[in-house]
């Protein structure tokens, strides 16, 4: 690992200071420690953000929450409140790697980590996201990569498991640092044809501070297909926030992850649900719509099922149906 200088920020404002240049922030360390030591990312200064005051905590009021973006993701599982309210987070963040990461990992941290792309992760690779000419993963091992949104420069999957749930729940997102703003979070991820070598908005001496919930989602559920149980990110998941009148939908929000540079919210999905009752015929006919306008790469057809399972049995779980073949939750 190239020889880095540490400093820790007392307070927001001067966060804005001591995030020159070449300096990086520093939450739990999960991902960012390991591009180091891989010199994928090389800053000449890490800013420890964990110490300023007011990020870590979760509190829930009525009709909103406001977590820290310090907030462990262990915590943010564990939350009764959270899980209560706001399922498909609290489902969302259970799900992330293992014990021992989701106990460092943060909340801002996780919104905010670079893509896993094996091509990205290898400094031995010609990567545009890295500063290189081209993107390694349109014509060579895109198993995991973009199944929407695929024809820009660059098709990396967003990594994060908790942003699908935020987009369901209409999340904001509150930078601060040289500036402050609040940002609705589908704003706040950018796509590769804007910047290929950024993931979000956030502009230099920024970071994220908060995570703002809208009304409690009590309806509302993430589901995931991933390789293997436990310490995988899902190569599908799709997060679905429900408003019902009765057992009628009055309105949705359904958000697919790990299949799209960003978190993709489906419209066409929320459309198909918008009136209906929640059976398994509606939910699969959602999914028929979320999954319509998907364009595989040559080696990640198989995502397109397992991002139609994953929209589906979201709608499902959310409004409380169990079916046989959903497995253990
Ligand atoms: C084995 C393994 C499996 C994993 N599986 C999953 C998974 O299934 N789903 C999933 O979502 N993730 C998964 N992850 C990734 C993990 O969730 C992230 O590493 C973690 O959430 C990052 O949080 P952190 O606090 O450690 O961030 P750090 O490593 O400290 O930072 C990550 C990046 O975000 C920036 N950053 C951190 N905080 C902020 C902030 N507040 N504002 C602006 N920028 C910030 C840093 O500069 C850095 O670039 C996995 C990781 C491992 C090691």
């Amino acid at each position: 690992m190239k020889a880095f200088a540490y400093r820790s920020a007392a307070s927001e404002e001067s966060v804005a200071t001591l995030l020159g240049e070449k300096a990086l922030p520093l939450a739990g360390g999960t991902n960012l420690l390991n591009l180091m030591k891989n010199y994928v990312l090389q800053p000449e200064v890490l800013v420890d953000i964990k110490k300023i005051p007011g990020t870590s905590g979760i509190e829930i009021a009525s009709g909103s929450a406001k977590i820290g973006a310090n907030a462990l993701i262990a915590d943010i599982a564990a939350h009764e409140g959270i899980r209560k309210e706001y399922p498909a987070l609290a489902q969302a963040a259970g799900a992330i790697a293992t014990p021992q990461v989701r106990n460092m990992a943060t909340l801002g941290g996780n919104i905010c980590q670079r893509p896993y792309c094996w091509y990205f992760t290898q400094e031995a690779f010609d990567c545009l996201k890295r500063g290189g000419t081209t993107c390694p993963a349109k014509k060579g091992e895109n198993e995991y990569h973009a199944i929407f949104e695929n024809d820009g420069p660059c098709v990396i999957v967003h990594p994060s498991s908790a942003a699908p749930a935020l987009v369901a729940l209409g999340a904001k997102v509150r930078v601060g640092g040289k500036s402050s703003r609040e940002v609705p979070i589908e704003e706040f991820f950018i796509l590769p044809k804007d910047d290929p070598r950024r993931e979000n908005s956030l502009g230099p001496g920024e970071i994220v501070t908060h995570v703002i919930l809208g009304p409690a989602r009590p309806k509302s559920a993430t589901y995931l297909v991933r390789e293997k149980d436990a310490s995988d990110w899902p190569v599908s998941l799709a997060a679905a926030a429900l408003e019902l009148d009765g057992d009628t939908v009055k309105s949705a929000r359904i958000c697919l992850g790990a299949v799209a540079p960003i978190p993709l919210r489906s419209k066409e999905a929320e459309a198909a649900l918008a009136g209906k009752k929640v059976t398994e015929a509606t939910a699969a006919a959602a999914a028929d719509a979320a999954v319509a306008g998907a364009k595989p790469l040559a080696k990640n057809a198989y995502k397109v099922r397992t991002a139609h399972a994953c929209v589906k049995r979201a709608i499902l779980l959310a409004a409380g149906i169990q079916v046989p073949d959903l497995g253990p939750r």
